[in-house]
């Protein structure tokens, strides 16, 4: 499906270091390899409650990280998925009595025009699950005909041919590779560390039939009422969640591509899973790295549409919030740090650009190639936003105090491109 657009990227002056991020799987910081070109897959939404304030942080972050690999000269191969057929999806729509279709396109609608409105890089592949099935059947199929993956019976009036990934066959492929994988690669949690989180993010640990209870589903048999793709041999039915992601990416980036990144919540069982089917399929690492954002809460408190606290980027736009400033109250903040949207965080990005915007008029010469360096230098620190604008906070400080109106335009043309390339902030 199409993307969003941005605006283009400013040229700066010589070249930036490659970040250092910090890896979930090697559990430390790495230095990102260098390559000719870069390959990112963020794992997109779910289309209902977009684009939430947690949502906007993880695609800002990400774009961070895309922005620091453009400054560093290296191109980027970007693809993102949305989840258009799922069961939280579906929930949804029974609930409010829409059409599971016309929900989907809306939010995704809403969700791109405040990608846009945050001036987010778009992907160069944005791919609908419903437009990957024809890739993921043949997969299933094949690790159906390895037994890395099993047909369940149905019970309880459920249909017969549910397939399930064998998580255990898997882990135990034969391999001198390093980077084999087996369940916990991903997410270092111990199995009772992740049946809790397996049931509570769509997975059905207690489902009789299943070879294992961390096994998770690769295609759902069509069920009375639920929309069903022809499945060929695995029958009439829809994919599973991670099994989508995973022939998304190999479809348009290689194995391992650099960077998989998403929320913390993704890390398992999503991240690990999607994994797991890379590796069953191809024998390779499904990424090098894996990097995650933390959680946005609102006012000390889990952000959720059952306690109706969701913060939307679409609303803060309609009350007039300029996106330049949600842009700067997300990167106020460590992309991996958990935090709180308040008032407060708004009301001190508003500040924030104000100042910056009103520095730019007095900019004093010779300011801004000294601010050049100490964004990047903050930036290479993995992507390390909050030092960045702290150093833009003390240019536009110095500038106020010091600076005469009209000074130097090539100083303030210099950090305008600046603060758009690499924060992706308007001034
Ligand atoms: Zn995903």
């Amino acid at each position: 499906m199409k993307a969003w657009s941005a605006r283009p990227v400013p040229d700066l002056p010589g070249e930036a270091a490659l970040p250092v991020v910090q890896d979930t799987r090697l559990r430390r910081r790495v230095e990102l390899p260098r390559q000719e070109r870069a390959s990112l897959y963020v794992c997109g939404i779910t289309p209902y409650d977009a684009t939430h304030m947690g949502h906007a942080a993880t695609y800002v972050a990400f774009d961070l990280l895309h922005r620091a690999w453009l400054d560093a000269g290296t191109p980027v191969d970007y693809v993102q998925n949305v989840t258009d057929v799922d069961d939280p999806l579906l929930e949804r729509a029974a609930a409010t009595g829409v059409d599971w279709r016309d929900l989907a396109a809306e939010q995704t609608e809403l969700f791109r025009t405040d990608m846009s409105a945050l001036n987010v890089l778009p992907p160069q592949h944005y791919v609908g699950a419903t437009e990957a099935v024809g890739w993921i059947v043949p997969a299933v199929e094949r690790l159906v005909a390895r037994d890395l993956a099993y047909r369940v019976a149905g019970r309880d009036g459920e249909p017969d041919g549910d397939v399930y990934f064998d998580v255990e066959a898997a882990g135990a492929l034969p391999t001198d590779d390093d980077d084999a994988w087996v369940l916990g690669d991903v997410s270092h949690l111990t199995p009772e560390q992740m049946l809790p989180l397996f049931a509570e993010r769509g997975g059905d640990p207690e489902r009789p039939g299943k070879r294992h209870r961390l096994d998770p589903l690769l295609w759902r048999a069509e069920r009375p009422g639920e929309p069903s793709w022809d499945g060929a041999s695995l029958g009439p039915g829809r994919p599973g969640w991670h099994i989508e992601c995973s022939l998304i990416a190999l479809e348009h980036l290689p194995a391992p591509f650099t960077v998989q990144g998403g929320g913390s919540d993704l890390v398992f069982p999503h991240h690990e899973m999607g994994a797991g089917h890379c590796w069953a399929l191809t024998g390779r690492p499904m990424a090098r790295h894996f990097l995650h954002t933390g959680m946005v809460g609102l006012d000390g408190e889990k952000m959720s549409k059952s306690k109706g606290n969701l913060v939307l980027v679409s609303a803060l736009r309609a009350q007039g919030v300029d996106p330049a400033v949600i842009r700067t109250a997300i990167l106020a903040h460590r992309y991996t740090d958990d935090w709180f949207w308040t008032d407060l965080v708004l009301a001190g990005a508003v500040a924030r650009v104000d100042a910056w915007r009103r520095a730019l008029a007095v900019a004093p010469e010779g300011s801004a190639a000294p601010l050049l360096e100490a964004v990047r230098t903050a930036l290479s620190d993995d992507l390390d936003a909050p030092a960045a604008l702290a150093a833009l906070d003390a240019w536009a400080a110095d500038a106020l105090t010091t600076g005469t109106p009209g000074s130097c335009g090539a100083d303030a043309r210099l950090v305008r491109d600046l603060v758009d390339a690499r924060l992706g902030i308007e001034l």
